[in-house]
């Protein structure tokens, strides 16, 4: 039976992962701080022989007894408002906590992919975005700490592949949603969804003419997986090519919802980018992979999740830290 580390395994996309993992017959160590992850999203895998789970901070060394045939390193805040509350954590579990990862990997010899990050293209000048497009990144703006973090985890992983051969995988993730992003993230999807099922306004940042490409979750697992079970090394995206502004994406849960409240406008906060979509040309060659979940099924399954909530749940501050 193969044996998997997966960093960041109480967060949206690790609880996912872990899941598909288990799915395929692994033995899946799940590891995180729980700082902005939750034990609610793997607490169905805790009764399972095939699971196990370390509360740890990936940027402090790490060690897992036994064999450990691949790692996914998915540990980090990954919302704007997160990375801005703990900026240094963030700087941390990108760059440290990628470093001790890397050498976990080497030591076990085991296979390790990282999960880079559309923001390495910062606000893009290059639309769509292709791998080989080096970005613009304000490296001391406020979502540098989550950037630069990447950006630097891309070299080190690529630097631990050129010195010590190990064998590495780069995923760049795109927007992704579904079941199990924390409402209270701070992101569009889960802010519009919760303001409209607690009654108030939807608040879109700007005048929402900025863009996003939406990938649903199960799509972007699928897309992990084949990468992860490729050889190729090189920084492969992820995504839904299918771009919305973001003024349309607010009008989408609106009707989705059936709310009758409004669209209300806030400041655009700072160096949010204009645009983003992913040229997945890429991963189309070599993954033979592309997302199939239309939007309008996506975020269905998304709300039903949502609508599942308790009443508690819902009405929670906009934000929390443990
Ligand atoms: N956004 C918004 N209202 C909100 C939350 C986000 O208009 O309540 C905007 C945000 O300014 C950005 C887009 O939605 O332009 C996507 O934001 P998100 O935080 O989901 O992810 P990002 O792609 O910026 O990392």
């Amino acid at each position: 039976m193969k044996r998997i580390l997966i960093t960041g395994a109480a967060g949206f996309l690790g609880s996912h992962l872990c899941d598909r993992f288990i799915k395929e017959g692994y033995e899946v160590v799940g590891m995180d701080n729980l700082i902005t992850g939750d034990l609610k999203n793997i607490e169905h895998l805790f009764k399972l022989k095939e699971f196990v789970f370390y509360h740890h901070d990936v940027s402090k060394f790490v060690h897992v007894p036994g064999t450990i045939d691949y790692v996914l390193h998915f540990a980090s805040p990954a919302s704007p408002i997160d990375y801005l509350k703990i900026p240094i954590q963030t700087l941390k579990v990108g760059s440290l906590g990628t470093h001790n990862l890397l050498g976990f990997a080497l030591a076990k010899k085991a296979r390790i992919l990282v999960a880079s990050t559309s923001e390495v293209y910062g606000d893009p000048l290059v639309h769509p975005q292709n791998e080989d497009y080096w970005g613009n990144v304000n490296p001391i703006g406020p979502r540098g700490v989550y950037d630069e973090a990447k950006r630097f985890q891309e070299a080190i992983t690529m630097a631990y592949h050129t010195y010590h051969k190990l064998d590495t995988r780069i995923v760049r993730i795109f927007n992704t949603y579904g079941p199990r992003m924390r409402l209270n993230d701070g992101r569009a999807l889960p802010a519009f969804v919760g303001q409209a099922l607690r009654g108030e306004d939807i608040t879109v940042f700007g005048d929402g003419s900025q863009t996003r490409s939406f990938c649903y979750v199960d799509d972007l697992v699928e897309g992990i997986y084949r990468l992860l079970m490729s050889d190729y090394v090189y920084p492969v995206n992820i995504g839904n090519p299918v771009e919305i502004t973001i003024k349309q994406f607010a009008e989408e849960i609106i009707q989705l919802t059936g709310t009758t409240q409004k669209i209300i406008y806030k400041p655009l906060p700072q160096d949010d980018p204009k645009q983003r979509r992913p040229d997945i040309s890429r991963a189309r060659e070599i993954l033979g992979w592309e997302p199939t979940v239309q939007r309008e099924e996506g975020l269905k399954r998304t709300y039903t999740y949502f609508k599942s909530l308790s009443p508690e749940e819902l009405t929670k501050s906009a934000h929390r830290f443990k």
